[in-house]
């Protein structure tokens, strides 16, 4: 019995992962494509003329069977898989890819929803159906639904080959990071604090090696960028790390990058956009690349100016240690850490006890208690994997959404953090409610021992749990439009928003307490890590800053036809500082080339920050960081509304106006030097 094939019994009907076998899959997607192409071939040739239930309600039905069934796969495809989980993904890339096409090519489909636009004002929909109409009609037309002769056959062909060219990217990164790992002896571990020791001893443990690994997993190389004194063995990690997707034979993904920027280019065209950026930009809430250019430069300026103040720095501690030459970019996280202690009294190593896992999490639940009141009750059902747990969510002693949390990093899981979900929010037919989950790559302490977090850690959980309550929160219809379902550039500001809670004192003061003596935080340790916060932002701008030029530029005109010369020209012209290197290159930016999200689209986290420093000195102007009214507003109008409207909409709704670049460079602490 193949348990996708029938209906689930679970608890809050979750995913019966003690029943599914990676072998129930490949059946329950060809089901799943049946199901879903025969809706779509009954919606089309419905002979009653189209009405707003005929057609845009049958359509948000179409794809039930594949919801259930992707929604796990893909889940599972990210943060636990295989060689036969990844194999069945790569057999489906392109049949996704036709099934979308198929449905945004059907004339039928299109002249119906077509009608329906035309004559939207007359229907007597809701805002909200109005709004879900606009977005269908807008897909079916971005998709080229409004294409005829050679140009719809050449739009098909590019869309299924960059859907391949996505998962081979991908694929390629998985084979890279997981591959390489250095192992160290006992005389390697010079300047390595205990608590990188254990967790290099873990993943050493978990590859079946003895001593100590250092993978290419974030909690693992940048702590020991950060603390080894081996500048050789900083150099080879280092290497390795930057060189992802970039090692020559069968996982390089240089040409996969070539290929995929100029059929990108080549669809924009079709579609009548001058550039790809063009056509991505339009539905974003920036609209144009010269918008998004003009935000970027704006920022990028008094970035590398602080950059270029702080390599001066650095390269003097570094040759006051004896060390020649220049400051590499190997070397920049070992001095800036090193000058973290001394201008600020504060290491990792004494921050580190302060940030247990599990208090973190409960600080973060507190949080969205205190705002939205919702609540977290542990949950003992059985998942996709012994480190992953569940939360049922509550809100005024409803059932509101199943949380699971999979924190630690293995194998299995590729790199990075993030949140997703199993199932989506939505009441056309009944209320359904969310299981949403955040992936996160901690270091997973020693049997019996806490996890600990760095203080980016507890950012980064933070961060994905801001979004899993905008996806737990939602409050709307229909599935189109909910949760996380806004624009690409608006969707960072709930999740950046609320990692401003974590560096509010008095949740520190409750949460961040001692892993052995149970004592909380000091508070001049406290006071330390706050005075610390803009520390080293013009590295971290200028990494991101120069990552989100690259991504504008591959897009905003003709394909490049060799991109890492092109890259290396645009670096050059914008003058990056030497030792720093852009937080993703090329060969594995997978916000980029993994698939279409975030091509010309890496901008948004810094266009989502320009609304989150300006939404949360809101909390400041009202001087309670948990002010009732404004809690309320902000649920209202952007963690519950999904994208009923449109983003400006949403977020002048909340601060009754739109923000500007100030409330960022203020943030970030570049004001003096603007
Ligand atoms: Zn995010």
């Amino acid at each position: 019995m193949n348990p996708f094939l029938s209906d689930w019994t679970t608890a809050f009907n979750l995913p019966p992962f003690d029943q599914i076998k990676d072998s129930d899959f490949a059946p329950a997607f060809d089901a799943a494509f049946d199901q879903s192409r025969a809706a779509i071939t009954a919606i089309a040739g419905d002979p009653a003329k189209p009405d707003f239930a005929n057609t845009v309600e049958a359509l948000e039905r179409s794809d039930a069977l594949m919801d259930k069934v992707a929604g796990v796969f893909f889940n599972l495809t990210g943060a636990n898989s295989n060689p036969a989980l990844e194999a069945l993904q790569r057999d489906l890339s392109p049949k996704f890819a036709e099934l979308h096409s198929e449905t945004m090519m059907n004339a039928d489909l299109f002249a119906r929803v077509d009608t329906l636009f035309k004559q939207r004002t007359t229907l007597g929909l809701t805002d909200e159906q109005n709004r879900v109409l606009t977005l269908y009609h807008r897909m079916f037309l971005r998709a080229g639904a409004a294409l005829r002769g050679d140009d719809r056959t050449r739009l098909s062909a590019v869309s299924k080959r960059l859907a391949i060219l996505g998962t081979a990217f991908t694929q390629n990164l998985l084979a890279d990071e997981r591959e390489w790992f250095m192992l160290l002896g006992d005389d390697e571990l010079d300047g390595l604090p205990d608590f990188l020791r254990d967790a290099a001893a873990e993943a050493a443990k978990e590859r079946g090696e003895k001593g100590y690994a250092i993978t290419l997993s974030r909690s693992l190389i940048v702590p020991f960028l950060q603390f080894s004194t081996r500048r050789d063995l900083r150099e080879k990690a280092y290497v390795a790390w930057g060189a992802r997707g970039e090692n020559g034979g069968k996982t390089d993904n240089r040409s996969i990058v070539t290929e995929t920027l100029a059929l990108r280019q080549e669809r924009a065209r079709l579609l009548g956009y001058a550039s790809f950026a063009d056509f991505k930009l339009e539905p974003e809430m920036a609209k144009t690349p010269s918008a998004v250019r003009d935000l970027l430069m704006a920022v990028w300026q008094p970035a590398k100016a602080q950059a270029d103040r702080d390599a001066a720095v650095l390269t003097g501690m570094m040759q006051d240690e004896g060390v020649n030459g220049d400051l590499e970019p190997w070397d920049w996280r070992h001095y800036a850490a090193k000058r973290r202690v001394a201008e600020h009294d504060l290491d990792e190593a004494e921050l580190k006890p302060y940030f247990q896992l599990d208090r973190m999490i409960d600080a973060a639940f507190d949080c969205a208690t205190r705002l939205f009141g919702v609540t977290f009750r542990p949950l003992d059902v059985p998942l996709y994997h012994s480190d992953a747990r569940a939360w049922e969510v509550l809100k005024n002693g409803k059932h509101q959404a199943v949380f699971v949390g999979d924190y630690f990093a293995r194998p299995s899981k590729r790199s990075g953090a993030w949140c997703s979900r199993f199932r989506g929010q939505s009441r056309l037919d009944g209320d359904v409610r969310p299981i949403t989950v955040n992936v996160c790559n901690f270091a997973k302490a020693p049997e019996g021992q806490p996890s600990l977090l760095t203080f980016d850690d507890a950012h980064t959980l933070f961060h994905e749990f801001g979004h899993a309550l905008h996806s737990m929160l939602s409050d709307v219809t229909y599935q189109m439009i909910e949760g996380t379902s806004v624009a690409r550039d608006f969707v960072e500001l709930p999740s950046q928003l609320f990692e401003h809670w974590l560096t509010v004192p008095e949740v520190l003061q409750k949460f961040a307490t001692h892993s052995v003596t149970g004592k909380t935080i000091p508070t001049d340790l406290l006071g330390r890590l706050l005075a610390a916060r803009n520390f080293d932002q013009g590295f971290s701008t200028v990494e991101y800053t120069a990552s989100a030029l690259v991504d504008l530029d591959f897009h905003a005109g003709p394909a490049p036809t060799d991109p890492m010369q092109r890259q290396a020209e645009i670096l050059s012209g914008l003058g990056m500082p030497a030792a720093i290197h852009m937080r993703h290159a090329t060969p594995h930016f997978a916000h980029v080339f993994s698939g279409d999200g975030y091509s010309s689209g890496y901008y948004s986290y810094m266009w989502s920050e320009v609304m989150d420093a300006d939404a949360f000195e809101a909390f400041e102007e009202a001087g309670d960081p948990f002010d009732k009214d404004l809690a309320a507003r902000l649920e209202r109008h952007i963690y519950s509304a999904g994208g009923s409207r449109e983003a400006d909409a949403l977020y002048t709704a909340f601060r009754g106006r739109l923000p500007g670049v100030e409330a960022l460079l203020r943030g970030r602490g570049f004001t003096e030097s603007a």
